[in-house]
């Protein structure tokens, strides 16, 4: 099966709103490749304005987080209804910054992942190892068990549709970028834990991304891996380099 690359930028947390939409406008003319869904994750209060930039355009809107409760008193969440109502058609779940920094497990991206589900947003399910971790030789243990956990109680036909991005940790931000056959073997490990799960094609059909210091010098080497079907970019997403990997 052939599966159509999927780049998406995680902005994380940067960008004021008239920010944001300086950055379409410069990146339009570059991120326009056909054979890649291109999709840009943005903060919450970039979402209507990014929205209203790319209409017309081949760029895709994504979420960095939504929380997994229909609505209520979650003062401060954003719930799928109100990404969904805003035109949003991806999220990232599980970034590691949220797993690190405000303490989300992978019950709670469970949940997560089955209210975008259920809304019809896909998810970008992040799962990645620490430099320790790698270390003892427990990356694909680790992997699989976030996976495991992530995908509990989903259908296999959900699950087809849904992405993974495998970023290791240590190599989020620091320039250091895993090597092609390191981004290789997990990816494929990734895919093999979803055979597992369900069966050949629904691994076949799913999207794994590699993440970590990608950048416009290294993405065609990742992305010609037969595992790794695109990237989950933070930092040169940023940047004009994104036009580089959108066109690796
Ligand atoms: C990320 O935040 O998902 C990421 C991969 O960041 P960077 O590309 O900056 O390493």
């Amino acid at each position: 099966m052939s599966r159509k690359k999927i780049i998406a930028g995680n902005w994380k947390m940067n960008k004021t709103p008239s920010e944001a939409v300086e950055l379409v406008k410069t990146l339009a003319p570059l991120v326009q490749n056909p054979d890649v869904d291109v999709v840009y994750c943005v903060p919450a209060i970039d979402i209507c304005p990014v929205a209203e930039a790319i209409k017309g355009s081949n760029v895709k809107l994504g979420a960095e987080n939504m929380y997994c409760e229909d609505k209520g008193a979650y003062t401060g969440e954003i719930s799928a209804a109100m990404l969904k109502d805003a035109g949003v058609e991806y999220v990232i779940l599980g970034h590691s910054e949220r797993r690190g920094y405000f303490g989300e497990t992978s019950e709670d991206i469970n949940k997560k992942m089955k209210q975008a589900i259920k809304y019809g947003i896909t998810p970008i399910m992040c799962c990645g190892e620490s430099l320790e971790q790698r270390e003892q030789g427990i990356t694909i243990d680790w992997v699989r068990q976030q996976i495991k956990v992530g995908y509990q109680g989903i259908s296999a036909e959900d699950a087809a549709k849904t992405v993974i991005a495998y970023e290791p940790i240590w190599a989020i931000g620091t320039g250091k970028t895993a090597t092609s056959d390191q981004a290789q073997e997990v990816c494929k490990a990734v895919r093999d834990c979803i055979a597992e799960i369900y069966d050949d094609a629904t691994a076949a059909a799913i999207r794994v991304q590699y993440g970590g210091s990608v950048n416009g010098g290294n993405a065609a080497e990742l992305f010609g891996m037969p595992d790794i079907d695109g990237g989950l970019v933070g930092g040169a997403s940023l940047k004009e380099d994104f036009g580089k990997i959108v066109n690796y």
